[in-house]
């Protein structure tokens, strides 16, 4: 007897539809599964057969043979567990099978027939529901996530048992999608900020236009507690951005099964450490790295001068394109990459440099070293670079507070609508778009001319200028970029043409 039954599996951030071909033929009890399982996938005999026997169902006790199609594609995980299961009851006659020719079955099995949700929950829904399937039974801890996928009839089991009643007489109930995540009540706010208007100066128009920020300054003065604010400044989600994080933290497994859409923006903080697939991503399977972990959300890469310059390099091409690609056999895996990078590190090896009351102690030597560590085209992308100084005295003993992260975010919300009419964030203007919404007057091609002659800034820095320039006039509500937002523009690129380009 043959039987099929639908499920899905894992590749990167999407999964693609699986038959599971189950054959209960004659001949000496025997098992084998083809089709490309992983070492997990193979070991289904181990979970299946001792779940279907703690469930009061008997395993076959003839040969098995069970094909994963396409064959041609690897299978990862557990996931195919309930569909082998209810393949094989139907294959050996102990369950009606009619059911199964519309609904799919996802859900790994644990030795007592306990149904356990998997990891990319709303990935694998998708995935049947794409193929045609137009129910699906899972595990009732991953359902609501499933649940997700609209139109798509979602029935959770507990175990085995539920899932061989729902075969024999189709009720269940339909489970309710999961509610979105609630934002945390209390974020980290500006208004603990003491001092540093420059700094938040900088935040503002980052959020605003999302432009990637590096701040350079002494150890101690509060450049990570600026990082972590820049979440608060940035809006909620929009759903169909929401979609896409939420499928890239589950199938990397970061939330448990089963949660609804994340609205809050990820804030991911990688150790200098990290390796270029913890990163950009990589492995095979592939697996998305820090940089899509941290898509439509921010990137703070703390201690920037650390990293490996090869690593850091290997962020242009998909900051670039706002994805990373990887090749694997035969299938290309693509995870989206716009994070709003912000970096930190310390003016120079010592730490020290330019501080009012400790002097430094590199040689000349020592601070070029220091300087080459970040490549050209690497400080050309962060297109806000502030020097951020430690409080004097004065600032440390006002107890003034800050400005509130809820007073920037509505202006930023403000710059973001108008940007919205347009059709980009400023960050992302394509060429044309850039020429028609920042023509220049005569003042300010003559100081862009300047800062082109004296500093060395190539033409891409002169084109991200623009953006930024766009967005500082987006958050003054002017129509045209004047000659004065563009010096404010350059003026946030001064560390680069210091430091030159190379
Ligand atoms: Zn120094």
């Amino acid at each position: 007897m043959l039987a099929r039954v639908r499920t899905a599996a894992l590749w990167g951030l999407d999964a693609f539809p699986v038959d599971c071909e189950v054959d209960v033929g004659p001949g000496l009890p025997g098992f084998v599964m083809v089709g490309l399982p992983d070492a997990t996938a193979r070991e289904a005999r181990e979970r299946v057969w001792p779940a279907l026997r703690n469930a009061g169902l008997a395993p076959p006790g003839r040969r098995v043979t069970v094909n994963l199609a396409p064959a041609d594609r690897r299978k990862e995980g557990a996931s195919a567990d309930l569909a082998l299961a209810l393949g094989l009851l139907a294959a050996t006659e102990q369950a009606p099978g009619e059911r199964l020719g519309s609904a799919a079955a996802i859900g790994e099995l644990a030795l007592d027939g306990t149904l356990r949700g998997t990891r990319g929950t709303l990935s694998l829904a998708e995935a049947v529901w794409r193929a045609g399937a137009t129910s699906l039974v899972c595990a009732s801890d991953a359902a609501p996530e499933a649940a997700l996928v609209q139109g798509l009839e979602v029935h959770a089991v507990r175990d085995l048992k539920e899932a061989v009643s729902w075969l024999r007489d189709g009720t269940l109930p339909r489970a309710s999608p999961a509610e979105p995540d609630v934002p945390a009540e209390k974020a980290e706010d500006l208004a603990e900020v003491r001092g540093q208007a420059v700094a938040r100066r900088a935040l503002e128009i980052a959020a605003a236009g999302a432009h990637h920020v590096l701040l350079i300054g002494p150890p101690g003065c509060g450049k990570t507690m600026l990082a972590k604010r820049l979440p608060g400044l940035l809006p909620p989600l929009e759903p169909s951005e929401a979609l896409v994080v939420t499928r890239l933290h589950s199938t990397s497994g970061l939330r448990a099964p089963g949660r609804g859409l994340m609205r809050v923006r990820p804030f991911r903080s990688p150790h200098h450490s990290v390796s270029r697939a913890g990163l950009v991503g990589g492995g095979n399977p592939p697996r998305p790295g820090e940089l899509s972990l941290a898509h439509r959300g921010v990137l703070f890469l703390d201690e920037l001068s650390q990293y490996q310059r090869q690593l850091l390099d290997a962020l242009r091409e998909p900051l670039e394109n706002g994805e990373v690609a990887i090749a694997r056999a035969g299938s290309h895996a693509r995870f989206p990459a716009r994070p709003l990078i912000v970096a930190a590190m310390n003016p120079c090896a010592c730490g020290w440099l330019g501080h009012p009351k400790r002097g430094c102690k590199c040689g000349p030597a020592e601070l070029a070293r220091y300087a080459a560590r970040i490549s050209g085209p690497v400080l050309d992308r962060l297109d806000l670079q502030i020097e951020v100084t430690p409080l004097d005295s004065s600032e440390l003993l006002s107890y003034a507070p800050g400005e509130p992260s809820a007073t920037v975010l509505s202006r930023v919300l403000a710059a973001r609508e108008i940007q919205r009419k347009r059709g980009w964030l400023n960050a992302q203007l394509p060429a044309p778009a850039l020429r028609e919404h920042c023509a220049l007057d005569a003042a300010s091609r003559q100081l862009v001319a300047d800062a082109v002659d004296r500093g060395g800034m190539s033409a891409r820095a002169v084109h991200r200028a623009l953006r930024v320039a766009r967005t500082i006039a987006d958050l003054a509500c002017e129509e045209r970029v004047t000659v004065m937002r563009l010096a404010e523009a350059l003026q946030y690129r001064a560390y680069e043409a210091r430091r030159g380009s190379g």
